[in-house]
């Protein structure tokens, strides 16, 4: 199986938590860690999009994980 090359992207500046999909990419929860103000993207699918509503700290961080616990993309050109 071949790794994500997105496994330690830079870490942006409202990283909240930092999750690994089934092949290694980052999948990152980000905003800040009260009120409907966090969002979570993949690094190796790009999962969701910029776009994604934000919401409650736990409810962002329960569907990172779920989705890490399914993607197995480990896109290689993902900005
Ligand atoms: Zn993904």
């Amino acid at each position: 199986m071949k790794l994500s090359p997105n496994t330690s992207p830079l870490e942006p500046g409202d990283l909240l938590i930092r999750m690994h999909n089934l092949v290694g990419a980052a999948v990152d929860v980000t905003g800040l860690s009260y009120g409907q103000n966090s969002r979570w993207t993949c690094h190796g699918c790009g999962f969701p999009s910029d776009r994604a509503a934000n919401d409650w700290l736990p409810f962002t961080s329960g569907r990172a994980n779920a989705h890490a616990a399914q993607c197995r993309a480990a896109y290689h050109r993902l900005g």
